[in-house]
Formats: structure tokens, sequence, C-alpha cells
């Protein structure tokens, strides 16, 4: 008890990480939610109301303004979700007219607690404690660095490069309780002997590669693989240890799946460009953002093998340029980029195109030997160490065979 006379501290909520009793029941909300399937959707519809009615006051989304608040209004007859159909897409190099170079995007503190709680449910899943050091394992060069989380301030986070981390790893240490990086950044951690890593969706794990044709075999690099957009505050899928398919986080991101040519929703099993809208961050809405990536969601015959109630995800890659609409699904899978065409549209996605195909780009947007070995100490792309799949691509200088390119 104080005794200077000035009012008690409040607890910040979430922000302390703490155990308040909002942390706590938000935790307790997350991991209820994705098995759930009730729960989950009082969740997704209160939360979309939330979104819509900010983003009705917002100057990006003044033409539809009519639209979202009468999708925000919580009445009999009005569904948010009809709504949100009627809001114009938002596409890249459109987003947030007056703030394009923005490199804070604005997150309300309530949305960075439910960042926490819904981040925990996975590290609850990879059996870590609540206190633990989180380490983005980068693979250029660049000084260490460490700090607290943004999201949830008892976890440490370090950001480290491979050759620095697979040093300490070789003189016994430890660079993380998690390990945090690109599937080839994740094989290369673990053929180092590290035992813990989770592989962020940067670039196509080895069962996606599988799938699409461009190598065969082999099981992922990490036992759990993150799906992560920048404008989005919470991871947009997660696949976890215990289940083979990637989880959307539904009550963080709502996933639309669109066609490539008529911008129009695309049956559930067909893939297409997602689009995302951030049910979370209402001080900076993202409603019905087209981020480039594409994917399909899968059939959902009532919960998944594993428990969990949320939407499975196959996320596909990177939308390439549509250069025809009569695109079949193409590959661009060669270290410098060489096109190559997949005429035999493998079995588990014959039945997953839409109209006039896909065009993908499939391309290691990080060859890990040119990355480690031979570029200098350069500025990374900056923002949050798991939000980064969104970053442009940047071709290295050299070649992955060591010629100039
Ligand atoms: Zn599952």
């Amino acid at each position: 008890m104080r005794t200077d006379g000035r009012p008690p501290v409040r607890p910040r909520r979430g922000s302390d990480g703490g155990s308040d009793a909002g942390t706590e029941s938000r935790i307790r909300c997350a991991a209820t939610a994705e098995r759930d399937a009730e729960l989950l959707r009082k969740v997704r519809e209160r939360r979309l109301r939330a979104v819509l009615s900010a983003a009705a006051g917002t100057r990006a989304y003044r033409k539809s303004a009519g639209i979202l608040r009468q999708g925000a209004e919580d009445a009999a007859g009005h569904s948010p979700w009809a709504a949100l159909d009627e809001v114009p897409l938002l596409g890249r190099g459109r987003r947030r007219p007056g703030a394009a170079d923005a490199a804070v995007i604005a997150r309300p503190r309530a949305a960075a607690a439910e960042r926490a709680a819904i981040d925990r449910r996975l590290f609850d899943a990879l059996g870590l404690p609540p206190s633990f050091t989180c380490t983005a394992v980068v693979p250029w060069r660049e000084p260490p660095a460490s700090g607290p989380c943004l999201y949830d301030p008892r976890i440490r986070r370090r950001r480290l490069g491979l050759r620095e981390a697979e040093a300490e790893l070789a003189a016994g240490g430890r660079p993380g309780d998690l390990l945090v990086g690109t599937p080839a950044v994740c094989a290369a951690l673990r053929a180092a002997g590290a035992d813990a890593a989770l592989a962020s969706a940067w670039e196509l794990p080895r069962p996606t590669r599988a799938l699409l044709g461009i190598d065969h075999g082999g099981p992922p690099e990490a036992p759990a693989e993150l799906y992560t957009v920048a404008e989005m505050t919470a991871p947009v899928a997660v696949r976890y240890p215990d289940c083979r398919a990637m989880h959307v986080n539904a009550d963080a991101v709502h996933v639309e799946v669109l066609h490539p040519v008529t911008r129009r929703p695309v049956p559930t099993g067909t893939a297409g460009l997602l689009a995302l809208t951030d049910l979370l961050n209402t001080a900076m809405p993202f409603v019905r953002c087209v981020v480039g990536d594409v994917g399909v969601l899968l059939d959902a015959a009532g919960p998944c093998a594993c428990g969990r109630v949320t939407p499975r995800l196959l996320l596909l890659g990177r939308a390439a340029a549509p250069d025809s609409v009569t695109a079949r699904l193409t590959v661009d899978a060669g270290p410098r980029g060489v096109v190559r065409h997949l005429r035999h549209v493998p079995d588990e996605l014959r039945d997953r195109l839409p109209d006039g195909g896909l065009w993908l780009s499939a391309a290691e947007r990080h060859p890990l030997a040119v990355w480690a070995d031979r570029v200098p100490i350069t500025t990374p792309p900056t923002g949050a160490l798991m939000s980064e799949p969104d970053v442009p691509v940047r071709r290295p200088v050299t070649s992955i065979d060591g010629r100039d390119a």
C-alpha cells in the first residue's frame, strides 16, 4: 500500500506482462477460442464490428464509410460479414494514402495485449515458459541487438546473424530459447545443433516446395511455422507442432481467398489471392488488404483432427505478375528467377486451381549461402522481428553458385 497520498498505480493491462486479470482472461479466451466454434464466432464478430467502426472514421475508407457503419451496427439484420463483402479491396500501393512511407504501424494497447495472448497459445504449444528469450536469426550479417518484446515484456527479443548464432552454438552457448528464421535458416540452425527453432514463412518450407513439384521430400525445417504479414497485428496462421495443417489465427485475422482475375471470392478449397482483414487493430484499420500471397482455405468439415476449429490454410507462396488471363500454375523456381512452368500440376492441387490457373513466384528470396557469406553488413529491412514476409524481394548481387549475376 502506498503511503504518499497518491492513488495506487493501476497495473497497465497487458503491457506489464504480469498476471493482472485482464491479461489472464485474454490468454484464456485466446486458448479457448481456437477450440470452441461458438466462442470463436462471437469473438470474431465483435472484433470485426469494432474494426469496421474504426475504419469508417478514417480517410482511407471514406468512400465506404456508409457500408462500414452499417456493418459496425450491432443490430438484427446487420451482418458485419455481409458489409465486409462490399468494402473495396485495399491493394498494394494503395494502402494508407498519405502515410505510405510510415515505418511504424500504430496499434492500440489493447491490440498489443491481444497479440500477446494469441502468441501465448503458440508458446504454450511449444512448451515455453512465461519468460524466455526469442531470437530472430537473419541470414545476413548484422550487429546483434536485444530488448524487450513489444507485445509481451516478459519475453526478451534478440536479433542475430546466422553466422553469429552458429558460432554461439559451436561454443556450447544457447542463442535463445526460441529461434525464429526462414525455413533455410532453421535448417542451418538445426544442423548446427539448435534444438528449438520456429520457421517464419518468408520463403517456402520444404513441404510446400514438394507440393509444388520444386523439390521432393524431407520433413519441415522446424516443428512449427508462422505465416506473418507486416500489416497484421498478429501472425495470420500457424502450423503447430501437433498438426500438419496451418491454422489461421481466426480471432486476429479474417482471411478471404479471391479469384486472381475477377477478385471475387472463390469457393472454399480453391486457390487464389489472399485478402486479409486485421481484427485487432482499430488504430490503423486494415480491411480487405490484398497482400500478394496465394493460398487455399481447405474444406473445414468440423474441427481438425488436432481439435482446433480455426480454418486451415494451405499457403502456396507469392503471386507473380498475371501476364495472361489463361495462366496456369506457374512456378518461378530458378536461382536467377528463370520461369519454370509446371506442366503437370501436382495431384494435390489439381482440383484446387481457379479457372485460368495461377501464377506463382516460388523463387528463393534469400539464398542462404549468398546472404550469410558474401553480403557485407548492410541495412536489413526494418520492422517487427517476426513480421517481415512482406519485405520487398532483394536479389543478391551474386548468384547462388558464386558467379556474378
Ligand atoms: Zn489441426
